[in-house]
Parts: structure tokens; C-alpha cells; sequence
């Protein structure tokens, strides 16, 4: 029989009204919103629970393939397991963003047996949140022009606005572009340029809030540019917090849907990891705390990405730890980090597993690093031979590290209760949870720190351009803001092709850029783009849709 699609899975699965769902994560009546049959925002307000009691499960990854490892698919089937271990457990994701959805990677609601639904509208538009965000960014970039065309009274240097406009879609054409052409009557020119909604401010501002007033304040903090005598300018100083803050008033509510197995999911947020912090919502995460007393979560990319911003960024500001850490590795990607080509990964090559397990293992420490221990998930696919799972298990084993085969993606929650019931063993267990650096280090010292400690590498440089723009940073009162590395998620180092476990690299940072409303400064590294572009072959050509309205290829 031919394999069905993850969206074919999905079509067939059955789906419970949303009210149901609610009833089991125990959110009231009072608290729902409903968007439809199958989707509902939570009012935050209306819920009650001790955040303190919950366990957090993170689920993070080596180094992956262009296709993804399986990091949604095994967070989602872990919670179905729990769920059949009839754990009170909620499950909180990111929301998907139409670049992947339409360019290569395809969407974020799992696979196979082990998905979120409604998957179609999980993935297109969801709640309108993306487009809330993309319009508040815009909409601060009008403002900031209409400041400059009415006589620009806060100085502002044309030259050095930092804030783009962004779109929800991979576009190179608009990385760089001139705005305000025409003549007087249409602005004052100056560059811009375009990123993709993921990596705006407002998303990790919206991620990092804890309500609608903390939000405001984070908006009203965000620096815009900065003026002739290089001066940093707020959105506060254009007095438009409220404004922005007020077209997010719904984006800020988390949303709950299902898994196929009818586990509550919180999804809410996106922003990438390997061009910002890579978390979900802090709202959604602090939501299931209240709610559950296990959450399951992911962080985007490997445990060198979203994993360490997950860890330094997100969970210092939620003031909360994770308990375990699930590391989801599959044998392609192992092999790939052992220097076999994309095409060539179907094939059995338990030699090039032997040389591409130094990248697991490398997480694995990195994970112990931070003080909580992992727990390896050998993400199963059928092409798998027994040969390979066998080097894998049994290499973890050697390692002293849990490990479990994992199996949901063919059979749902029960493909893994065992690596639930390997994690319940952690989590009986104390965690020593640290952050791997102090706030008061300074801004380079802590990229430093990130580089030998998470990258294995010996440190890091910086461009004649980034000492400079650090040196501002430092005056302007921002060197106490943790780091968001903007790096490769292919490789532990900042060079794309350098797989398995470099060593004796440097990473070089080309730029920094303070984002004091969500609280960071971004380093930028290697080649790392904050507007992807699209591949040759994009998804979006599979995509169709019926005169009944049903879509195809979505995965
Ligand atoms: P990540 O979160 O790591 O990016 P996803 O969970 O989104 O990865 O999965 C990426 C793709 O791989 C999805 O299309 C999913 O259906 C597929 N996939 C995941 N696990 C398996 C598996 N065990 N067998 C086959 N396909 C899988």
C-alpha cells in the first residue's frame, strides 16, 4: 500500500469538539474562545493552578537533516504516551510559519501517527496570530517613516533605523530595499530591508511576555534606530506602545487544539532558533504548567540552538528549569554528520554511524552541562535497518544514557510509552538546572562561553563592525542582556559543513543587534539570514486545492 501523507493522516483521524478538549485540561468554560469547531484562544485570567507543581519536559535534538528530525512528531507522540500512561500532561508547541510550510521544510504539527489537529489550519494562518505580528511590525515601520516625512523631531538618522519591515514568507527580492521613492510627497528615502515575521522583535517580545502589560512595556522598549549623534530611539519614544500592543491583544492569547490522540495542545508563538530564540510562548509554557503537571516542549533545531536558548534565555526569564531533556536523534542524521550525502541516506552504513555519533554525543554533554539529565530518543523510521538501531542503543548504553527506540510516528502514543516510562525515571530524580552564564559577563565573554561549552569550539571573533557595535551596546546600558545566537543549525560550529563534532574552530559574529524589548542581543554568524529565500523546487508547487475547498500537499 502506498505510505499516506502526514496530511492524509490527518484527514482521517477523528477529531474531538474543542470544548472536550478543554473539559480535560480542566480550562473553564469562562476561559474559551472559540475559533471554530476544533480551535480556541485561552483568556490567561479565567484559569487557576500552581505553575511550581508542573514538570518540564524539553525535547531537543542533535544536529539535523534539511528534513527534520522528528523533534514535533516526538514531542507530540511522547504527550499522546503520557496521556496513555494517564498522566495529567498538556503538550505547548510553536506555531508554524508559511516560509517552511512553502519552501522546504514543511510544517510544524508532527507526523504520522503523532500529530496536532486541525494540521491544515495549525499551518495556514493559524488564529491570525502571524499575520497580528507581521501587521504590528509594519505598522511600527510606518510610523517610524511618518516620523522622519513630518520633521523628524527625535533625530532620527535615516541611515541607522534598525527596525524592518517583515513578511510571513521566504523572499530574498526584499532583503534589501529602498522605501520612501517618489518625491516629497512620498516620504524620505532611506534603505530597509525585509526579514521574515519569525525573526521580529514583536515575536520574541510576544514570546517572552508574561501578559498584556508586561507586553506593552517590552514594545515600548524596543529600540527602532538610533539618531545623528547615535543616541539609541524607542518605539516609546514615538509614543505608539499602545497602539502595537493593542493589535496583539488576541494574538497574546495561547491557543488549544489536539493531538490525534486528543492530548491537549497548547500551540502559540514561533520564532525560529537558528535566527532567534526558538521557544514557544512563555505564556503557553506558564499556561500547561498551570494546567498539567507534565509539559512536554520543544525548542527548535539541535540543543546547541534552541536548546541553549532555551535554557539561557526563556527559562531564566519564566524563572522555571526543565526536569529532563529528550534528545530525539535518527540514524539519517547521524550518518549525514558521519559525511554521507542527502541522497545517499537510505542506504545501511553502520560505519558512517560509527563517525557521525561524536554529534550526538556532543549533545548529549551539552544537555548534562546545563545540569539535567538526557534521555536519547532514537526517532524509528522503516527504512532503518536492525543493524544501525542496534549500534545506536547500544552506543548509548556505553554512554550511560538512556535511550529508547521511538515509534510514534508509526504507531502513535504507544510507539512511546517506553521512552514516557524512561523519563518518568528522571523525573523522579533531583536536577542540578544552571544557566551556563551570568548576566553581569560581558556581552563577548558570553558568546565565548557558548562557543567552547555548547559548539566545542575554541571561541569567538568579532568583526571590525560587531567590536564596534558592541562597544555602543555596552554604552547604551545593554551589556547585561543574555545572547541569542543567530548560527547554522547543521552544524555545531558556525560553518554549515563542518558536521559530526569540529573541533579546533572559531566562530565568527558579523554583527550585533540589540533587542531590548525582548531582552537580548542577537550575534549573527556565519552566512545566517534573517529573510530565507526559496528552494529551486518549493513544496508550495505540490500544493492544491478542490472546488469543496479540501487542500492537498501539505505533507
Ligand atoms: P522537526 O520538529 O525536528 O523539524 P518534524 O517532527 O516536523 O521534525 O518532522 C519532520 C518530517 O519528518 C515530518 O514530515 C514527519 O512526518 C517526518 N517524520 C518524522 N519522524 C518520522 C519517522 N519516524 N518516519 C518517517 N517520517 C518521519
Amino acid at each position: 500500500m502506498a505510505h499516506l501523507t502526514d496530511q492524509e493522516i490527518a484527514a482521517k483521524a477523528d477529531i474531538q469538539p474543542i470544548e472536550d478538549i478543554a473539559a480535560k485540561a480542566n480550562i473553564p468554560n469562562e476561559a474559551l474562545e472559540l475559533h471554530g469547531k476544533h480551535k480556541a484562544k485561552v483568556d490567561i485570567h479565567q484559569l487557576e493552578g500552581d505553575e511550581n507543581k508542573s514538570k518540564v519536559v524539553l525535547v531537543s535534538a542533535m544536529n539535523p537533516t534539511p528534513a527534520g528530525e522528528g523533534k514535533s512528531t516526538v514531542t507530540v507522540g511522547l504527550s499522546d504516551a503520557f496521556n496513555k500512561l494517564e498522566k495529567n500532561v498538556m503538550v505547548a508547541l510553536r506555531e508554524p510559519s508559511l516560509g517552511p510550510v512553502m519552501g522546504v521544510k514543511g510544517g510544524a504539527t508532527g507526523g504520522g501517527q503523532a500529530q496536532v489537529l486541525p494540521m491544515e489550519e495549525i499551518n495556514l494562518h493559524f488564529n491570525g496570530d502571524l499575520h497580528a505580528i507581521t501587521t504590528a511590525n509594519n505598522a511600527l515601520s510606518a510610523f517610524i517613516d511618518n516620523h522622519i516625512h513630518h520633521g523628524n523631531k527625535l533625530n532620527l538618522d535615516p541611515r541607522r533605523v534598525s527596525w524592518k519591515r517583515v513578511l510571513d514568507m521566504n523572499d530574498r527580492a526584499l532583503r534589501q530595499v529602498v522605501v520612501g521613492l517618489g518625491g516629497p510627497s512620498r516620504g524620505v528615502p532611506r534603505e530597509d530591508g525585509f526579514n521574515i515575521t519569525v525573526a521580529s522583535e514583536i515575536m520574541a517580545v510576544l514570546c517572552l511576555a508574561t501578559d498584556i502589560m508586561d507586553l506593552k512595556a517590552k514594545l515600548g522598549e524596543m529600540v527602532i534606530g538610533y539618531t545623528y549623534d547615535r543616541k539609541p530611539v524607542t518605539a516609546k519614544e514615538l509614543e505608539v506602545e499602545g497602539a502595537l500592543a493593542l493589535l496583539l491583544k488576541e494574538a497574546i492569547k495561547p491557543n488549544l487544539v489536539q493531538t490525534m490522540e486528543g492530548t491537549p495542545a497548547l500551540i502559540h508563538g514561533g520564532p525560529f532558533a537558528n535566527i532567534a530564540h526558538g521557544c514557544n510562548s512563555l505564556i503557553a509554557t506558564n499556561t500547561a504548567r498551570k494546567l498539567a503537571d507534565i509539559v512536554v516542549t520543544e525548542s527548535g533545531f539541535g540543543s546547541d540552538l534552541g536548546g541553549e536558548k532555551f535554557m539561557n534565555i526563556k527559562a531564566r526569564k519564566g524563572d522555571f528549569k526543565p526536569d529532563v531533556i529528550v534528545l530525539v536523534a535518527t540514524i539519517r542524521a547521524l550518518k549525514m554528520n558521519g559525511g554521507v550525502a542527502k541522497d545517499d541516506l537510505g542506504e545501511a552504513n553502520v560505519d558512517a554511524l560509527k563517525e557521525g555519533i561524536v554529534n550526538l554525543g556532543k549533545h548529549i554533554e551539552n544537555a548534562r552541562k546545563f545540569g539535567v539529565e538526557p534521555v536519547v530518543a532514537l526517532n524509528d523510521f522503516v527504512t532503518d535497518t536492525d543493524e544501525e538501531r542496534d549500534f545506536v542503543l547500544d552506543w548509548c548504553k556505553e554512554q550511560n544514557v538512556r535511550v529508547s527506540l521511538t515509534q510514534v510516528w508509526e504507531k502513535g502514543g504507544e510507539g512511546g510509552v517506553d521512552l514516557a516510562n524512561q523519563v518518568l525515571e528522571v523525573l523522579d530524580q533531583p536536577q542540578e538546572f544552571k544557566h551556563l552564564y551570568d548576566l553581569e559577563t560581558p556581552i563577548d565573554q558570553k558568546i565565548d562561553k557558548i562557543v567552547k561549552e555548547v559548539y566545542g569550539g575554541e571561541g569567538v571573533v568579532l568583526t571590525a563592525k560587531a567590536q564596534k557595535q558592541l562597544a555602543e551596546i555596552e554604552a547604551n546600558g545593554f551589556g547585561n542582556l543574555p545572547v541569542c545566537m543567530a548560527k547554522s543549525q547543521y552544524s555545531l560550529s558556525d560553518d554549515p559543513k563542518k558536521l559530526g563534532r569540529p573541533e579546533g574552530f572559531t566562530v565568527t559574529v558579523r554583527e550585533l543587534d540589540v533587542k531590548a524589548g525582548a531582552g537580548f542581543v542577537v550575534a549573527l554568524t556565519g552566512d545566517i539570514m534573517t529573510m530565507p529565500g526559496l528552494p529551486k523546487q518549493p513544496s508550495a508547487v505540490n500544493m492544491d486545492v478542490a472546488a469543496d475547498g479540501t487542500s492537498k500537499g501539505l505533507f
